[in-house]
């Protein structure tokens, strides 16, 4: 098969699109022939490596995709040849504790796809039949791949651990990104008000046409704790959703008393200063997560088949052109999901 792959951890220059013997599925696993990839802030960092990653090479990067199903493994039930499929990407077990409760994005042997196992750039990837969901008929595998991993992710964050509830103020701090997008639609969908902080009015406008209530622009207004907090009444929002990490501070002081900070991540820095004073005085929560379980996985999908959430598209580039496509990501002027067409 084709695939984009790499040797070691570095630039652009590493990726090689190349041949690579296809997989073959052993027990409970299927082999889908992959129509689509999308790419995630996952990929750039897995390529440039972390200190501890360990890798089988060659790596194959890609924790999103979708196809259909071209062989499946011993054991295999309920699925056919031919039949179309997205892939959840959160790889649990299915036989620990975590997994046995329905908690599989806490498996004690966890794996994302396209992280420490081979992933999505490629003509064929294999995984266990638990992690495929069946493509309505006429739904496009380049809408369903880009929208898995960010829309399951903001799910289980927003809903499943943060418990939002219609009526609730939101704070998403970051405009454009896959996640932040995505969340944007889930609170709107959820009853929510929602408040975005963006870096650009291009960016801005795109959460506007999400949905978005209260728009405000962080290169004309530093401060825009004081901008949220004075948009609330002067009582701070229920919940902010902040996945750039350095943020907290302002984050903290744009929450309400009793308000939960959600995390799912850190682009802006992982390291930071934090004011105890805010999280007991203001009696917050701060609620991190990672990914979601199966069942946040079908129900987020579900939403996303019947058009009532939506992944916002940018670019779509050949498979052998992954480089330009993690370039483009890399640079940060994407506006929604980087795709590659297999
Ligand atoms: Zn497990």
């Amino acid at each position: 098969m084709k695939a984009v792959l790499f040797y070691k951890h570095g630039g652009l220059d590493v990726l090689q699109y190349t041949d690579f013997p296809t997989p073959e599925p052993g027990p409970g696993q299927v082999l889908v022939r992959l129509k689509v990839a999308a790419l995630n802030g996952l990929d750039l960092w897995v390529r440039t490596g972390w200190p501890g990653i360990k890798l089988e090479y060659p790596h194959i990067p890609g924790a999103d995709g979708a196809g259909e199903v071209a062989a499946v493994g011993p054991g295999v039930e309920g699925w056919q040849e031919g039949e179309r499929v997205v892939i959840n990407s959160n790889l649990g077990c299915g036989k620990c504790e975590a997994c046995l409760g329905g908690w599989d994005n806490r498996c004690w042997d966890w794996h994302l796809l396209g992280e420490t196992v081979r992933g999505t750039y490629a003509e064929f990837v294999i995984v266990p039949a638990r992690n495929l969901y069946r493509l309505p008929e006429g739904f496009p595998e380049r809408a369903a791949a880009a929208a898995a991993l960010v829309f399951h992710t903001a799910w289980h964050s927003l809903i499943t651990r943060g418990n939002l509830r219609p009526g609730e103020t939101v704070l998403v701090v970051g405009a454009s990104g896959g996640v932040n997008t995505a969340s944007i639609q889930i609170a709107k969908l959820c009853g929510a008000t929602v408040y975005v902080v963006g870096s650009s009015a291009d960016k801005l406008a795109l959460a506007e046409s999400l949905g978005a209530d209260y728009l405000i622009d962080r290169s004309q207004e530093e401060n825009w704790s004081k901008v949220v907090y004075k948009l609330s009444g002067r009582q701070g929002v229920d919940v902010v959703v902040d996945n750039v990490g350095i943020t907290f501070p302002m984050s903290f002081r744009s929450a309400k008393k009793g308000g939960r900070i959600l995390t799912v991540g850190n682009t802006g820095g992982a390291k930071f200063e934090i004011d105890n004073r805010f999280i007991f005085a203001r009696h917050l929560s701060i609620i991190g997560s990672s990914m979601g379980t199966l069942h946040d996985f079908s129900t987020v999908m579900d939403l996303i088949f019947a058009g009532r959430l939506k992944p916002i598209l940018d670019r779509d580039y050949p498979l052998a052109e992954a480089p330009a496509a993690q370039e483009r990501l890399e640079s940060g002027a994407q506006m929604g999901k980087i795709t590659l067409e297999i």
